[in-house]
């Protein structure tokens, strides 16, 4: 049974601990956690102060670069243990600060939500987490510009060397194969685990008729990749747009300049973004 974050509110450690021992003695009288459901899990501790400030500003980048609007959200896998995550409440990207990031571990449960609304799609995030293990960061964005591709034929291709990480293309991700008619949102861990196989070891996945997931060894390469290909999907519709055939950068150019080093590890552009972000 999931835990209902609705009910868990104000829970201390030591109340934690009380409750476990309570658990423990309900256990063995055979009966199940009563009305509260499963405990929350344990926290791995606070995560790295610079990771925390790097995580608040790539929600602020992200709305800023027009990557999300009020939906869409940016997760990062926890410094001190690789089974969990930071992600914000249920808040728009630009509003969200250090209070509102909320620890969770992999099958999607917060650690100290305490009462406060979570992002239903946070399972995109623990599933990707679990099957990429060199992931440390993941995008979730409806960028408009990107939904033309994952409906149409027309495959989403580097027009440009600075999205030259999706290589020969993006896989696509439709829900209706695996989860049949639904409401299109990755809601549970069924559906993440389908997104996850289907990103494979890509860095990005789209999602047909909802959006796109990203990922990185880092939040500046899951927010720069973000980004750029939202730049790339714009161009390569303006390229279409003018007629007659459009050359792509071709695969062994997109693995040259990812031999070369991709966009620089997105430094320069990282400083860049933050500081803007920030100074808002
Ligand atoms: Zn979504």
């Amino acid at each position: 049974m999931r835990r209902d974050s609705s009910v868990v509110t104000g829970v201390t450690r030591r109340e934690f601990l009380a409750g476990s021992l309570v658990a423990a003695s309900w256990t063995a009288l055979g009966a199940a956690w009563p009305i509260m459901g499963q405990p929350p899990p344990v926290s791995a501790g606070p995560g790295a102060p610079e990771l925390v400030d790097d995580l608040v500003a790539a929600n602020r980048i992200l709305a800023q670069e027009g990557v999300v609007d009020a939906f869409g959200h940016v997760s990062a896998r926890h410094d001190r243990d690789p089974n969990r995550f930071f992600l914000s409440r249920s808040l728009a990207p630009a509003l969200v600060t250090r209070d509102d990031l909320l620890e969770y571990d992999l099958d999607g449960n917060a650690v100290n939500a305490n009462g406060r609304s979570q992002y239903l799609e946070r399972f995109i995030h623990g599933e990707v987490y679990r099957a990429r293990p060199d992931v440390r960061a993941v995008v979730h964005a409806h960028a408009a510009s990107i939904v033309p591709f994952g409906v149409s034929t027309v495959p989403l291709r580097p027009v440009f060397h600075m999205a030259a990480f999706i290589g020969d293309s993006v896989p696509i991700f439709d829900i209706r194969k695996t989860a049949g008619m639904t409401n299109m949102l990755v809601i549970d861990s069924a559906r993440g685990r389908a997104l996850a196989q289907a990103l494979a070891s890509k860095p990005a996945v789209l999602m047909r008729g909802h959006g796109v997931t990203v990922v990185g060894r880092s939040l500046p390469f899951a927010v720069g990749r973000s980004i750029y290909l939202e730049l790339n999907a714009r161009v390569q519709l303006q390229a279409i747009a003018l007629g007659g055939p459009v050359t792509y950068l071709d695969p062994a150019e997109a693995q040259k300049v990812m031999d070369a080093g991709e966009n620089g590890s997105y430094e320069r552009p990282w400083e860049l973004w933050k500081r803007k972000a920030l100074a808002k």
